[in-house]
């Protein structure tokens, strides 16, 4: 199976990658610019040649780069739109430079402008960033919690934006913690069926990329973005059994967030999915 975590990367890519191979990982998860926001760092061609080298030497693939949380693709407000274009179009040139196979974001929220309306300027956003866009990375949208006014917490506005984009070289990414927040019962195997059934029906399972592996803090349906350490929250060994070990899911990358102060606590987890899936 492919299994990563998402590390940091503020001691250089080095080290990042270092870590990786330490924690046995065969797949990552960075920031290319603080999650923060802000003005990006200029990629130096001498790293970005070591990391995709390591990368490649380790057999660390995928390499996923996940978008700053400050960006709302969702806004109508007309600065904000454009400073969420501007950044999707900046990062997936940043993701393609370092050899990157997918870009992933959160859709945002509406703000009290209503989920289509919401929905639609998500599309508008994403069409805009990705016009001309020729590099190898492939755009995922990643589920929400549901939480306030954010939008693409269900299957269905997940599908609705991806059927309005205009080039088809785009994908999901489904937060176990997330669907679990935003009602999607994952705690047992049947209802993990049920779930990437629906998935199926709805968006198609082929569109499927990657899965963040992470439990809950708070129970279904809670719409509170919480991640537990695998196990550990409402999702529990026995949903984490059945999702990691779902034939349908063999092949798509897992790539854990829960929360790590240190090395160890990536360590914990990493054996806890290893033990459950018998690797
Ligand atoms: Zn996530």
């Amino acid at each position: 199976m492919r299994l990563g975590i998402h590390t940091k990367i503020n001691e250089g890519f080095e080290k990042a990658v270092l870590r990786l191979v330490k924690l046995g990982c065969n797949a990552c998860q960075i920031f290319s610019r603080s999650p923060r926001g802000g003005k990006a760092r200029v990629l130096g061609e001498e790293e970005v040649r070591r990391f995709r080298e390591l990368c490649g030497k380790h057999d660390i693939n995928p390499v996923v780069v996940h978008i700053p949380y400050v960006l709302n693709l969702a806004t109508s407000d007309p600065k904000m739109h454009e400073y969420a274009w501007a950044m999707v179009k900046e990062d997936m040139a940043r993701a393609d430079t370092l050899g990157a196979s997918f870009l992933v974001l959160h859709m945002g929220s509406h703000r009290g402008e209503g989920t289509d309306k919401g929905l639609a300027q998500v599309a508008k956003a994403l069409n805009s960033a990705l016009e001309g866009y020729e590099g190898d990375t492939m755009l995922l949208l990643e589920n929400t919690s549901g939480s306030g006014t954010e939008v693409g917490s269900t299957f269905e506005q997940l599908g609705q934006v991806l059927n309005e984009l205009k080039i088809r070289r785009a994908g999901i990414c489904f937060d176990t913690c997330h669907g679990f927040a935003a009602g999607y019962d994952l705690s047992e195997g049947e209802k993990v069926d049920a779930t990437f059934n629906e998935l199926d029906r709805i968006i198609g399972l082929s569109d499927l990329k990657l899965i963040h592996t992470n439990d809950s803090v708070f129970p279904l349906g809670s719409t509170k973005d919480r991640h537990a350490d695998i196990g550990n929250g409402y999702i529990g060994e026995r949903g984490f059994k059945a999702i990691l070990n779902n034939p349908r899911l063999q092949g798509i990358p897992f790539i854990l967030e829960t929360p790590a102060e240190q090395d160890e606590d990536w360590e914990r987890n990493l054996k806890t999915v290893r033990r459950l899936t018998g690797e």
